[in-house]
């Protein structure tokens, strides 16, 4: 299995249009982070992990052929909007896309993109067929176990998702008892750090790192960061033995 990082930065992206700061000033392409998605693959089976409005030329530059399903953590605008984007893969592959979520995820999206969900839509839509699933589910997709996970973003409750090992959370703020214990010891754990403050709906640097002392992975990837958090050389030199700052484009053999 390989995971691939999409996208790294938060709803903004980076760098902030206007914003003159050294990171969104930096020519390092690791300091150019578009909206947090992440791309899975083994077998010729690619799972998106959302699709944020950059989801297009993520894929592009992911040089994605085929795509088979797409998981949500939640319906924010940047983890959801570029879904419409779909549609050279619903085409070439004549499907219609599996996209696997919460029911108040999956009615959001109804909702938003409600031509493709219409009696009779015209031919060009993105068609979807949406699965309901709930938090600590099972299910598989092209014979790849996955198991939905609880996650809370501030008064929000979304899902997180764990392959064998490796567990994919973005947008925390806090993770209960019963998650900790299941992910606990995972080889590869992505996680949210948006930058050194604290923040109400998002982990900044500390939390995550404690979190990350708690959960005891292999190795830890960070993302979700904001232009606030600093320079990725000058952070990631300061970051624990196990722990590196993600960036876009950045691939890991599972
Ligand atoms: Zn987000
Ligand atoms: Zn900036
Ligand atoms: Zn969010």
């Amino acid at each position: 299995m390989k995971i691939r990082l999409l996208g790294t930065g938060t709803s903004q992206g980076v760098p902030v249009m206007g914003c003159d700061c050294a990171v969104c000033l930096s020519m390092n392409p690791k300091d150019k982070r578009l909206r947090t998605a992440a791309l899975i693959s083994q077998n010729n089976t690619n799972i998106c992990i959302d699709t944020g409005p950059d989801f297009r030329q993520q894929l592009l530059a992911a040089q994605t052929k085929n795509l088979e399903a797409i998981l949500l953590t939640h319906e924010h605008n940047d983890h959801i909007i570029g879904i419409d984007d779909i549609r050279p893969f619903v085409f070439r592959q004549n499907i219609d896309m599996p996209v696997f979520g919460l029911k108040r995820v999956l009615d959001d999206l109804k909702h938003r993109f409600a031509y493709t969900f219409a009696n009779s839509p015209y031919a060009g839509v993105p068609r979807i067929l949406v699965h309901e699933i709930t938090p600590f589910q099972e299910f598989t997709i092209a014979n790849i176990p996955i198991k939905s996970i609880d996650v809370t973003h501030g008064k929000l409750k979304i899902l997180g998702y764990l392959f064998e090992n490796l567990c994919y959370i973005t947008d925390a703020s806090y993770l209960s008892d019963e998650t900790i214990k299941l992910i606990k010891g995972v080889k590869y754990l992505v996680l949210n750090a948006l930058h050194h403050e604290p923040h109400q709906t998002h982990f900044n640097l500390s939390e995550a790192l404690e979190m990350i002392k708690i959960i005891e992975p292999k190795q830890a990837i960070l993302t979700h960061i904001s232009h606030h958090m600093g320079l990725h050389e000058a952070v990631s030199k300061t970051l624990p033995s196990n722990v590196i700052l993600g960036y876009d484009g950045l691939e890991i053999e599972i």
